[in-house]
């Protein structure tokens, strides 16, 4: 029998990243599980093994370059092939409720950093494993603020983060155009996490029911697409 596909998420001992690999577990994937602080994922890891859903677990924090080749290396010699990633980790900075002609440009700079920068250097080490076996789908945890045509207001780092996220999507997408690696940006709506906070109006399921779907897009599904509720959206 094939090998499991091997799926990492980024940010995922908790929120939506969590609930996204509970439901990629579930749909016969070798899910690792990740976290920046190992003190806090290892834990989480152990109990859901505990509770019959086997997972992996590695330390990896974004934004650390030597981190993400640990975590590479691990891969690599663990199970050979990578097959899906999912950047779902980010930040919403509490100080940032500026507005573009205010905003503290450390903040944004830290911003593109964690939610940009992270994901595409986690691109760059997956993509190798994923042309050596011509498989890999890519996921971009964006968001509906990183649309162009919504871009008043508050919250500018994270606006100007996430639509560079969306252009990561788009540029690795024209660069593997023909190959059956898939990438693409996905707004999980407005979910109740410690990011989106209690009032918000959708559950950690509803909000990760897009991410699953394009994590495990069939061959020859859409890339370089943006999605919420598995509909387009404009960018
Ligand atoms: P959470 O705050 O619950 O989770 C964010 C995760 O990202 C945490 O695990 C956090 O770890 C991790 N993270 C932050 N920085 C790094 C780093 N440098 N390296 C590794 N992990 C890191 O929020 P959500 O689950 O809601 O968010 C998940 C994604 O969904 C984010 O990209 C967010 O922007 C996006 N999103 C969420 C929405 C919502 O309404 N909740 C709406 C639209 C998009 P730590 O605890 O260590 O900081």
């Amino acid at each position: 029998s094939e090998a499991k596909r091997v799926a990492v998420i980024t940010g995922s001992y908790k929120g939506l990243g969590l609930e996204t690999g509970i439901q990629l577990v579930e749909k016969g994937l070798q899910v690792i599980l990740t976290s920046r602080d190992r003190l806090k994922g290892e834990p989480v890891a152990a109990k859901l093994k505990e509770d019959g859903i086997p997972v992996d677990y590695h330390q990896l924090d974004v934004t650390n370059p030597l981190s993400i080749s640990e975590l590479t290396g691990y891969v690599r010699d663990t199970y050979g092939h990578w097959d899906v990633l999912v950047n779902n980790a980010g930040i919403f900075p509490d100080a940032d409720s500026g507005t573009i002609f205010n905003a503290d440009l450390d903040i944004i700079r830290h911003t593109l950093n964690t939610n940009t920068l992270g994901a595409l250097n986690m691109a760059q080490v997956a993509v190798p494993f994923m042309k050596a076996n011509n498989y890999g789908r890519i996921v971009n945890v964006s968001s509906g603020m990183g649309q162009l045509d919504d871009m008043g207001g508050q919250y500018a780092s994270y606006r100007i983060s996430k639509t560079a996220l969306n252009a990561v999507t788009r540029i690795l997408n024209a660069e593997l155009v023909g190959t059956n690696i898939l990438v693409n940006s996905v707004c999980p709506g407005w979910v109740r996490t410690d990011m989106g906070g209690s009032s918000a109006a959708r559950s950690v399921q509803e909000g990760a029911d897009t991410i699953v779907w394009l994590a495990t897009l069939a061959d020859g599904s859409p890339s370089g697409g943006f999605f919420r509720d598995r509909q387009s959206i404009p960018w």
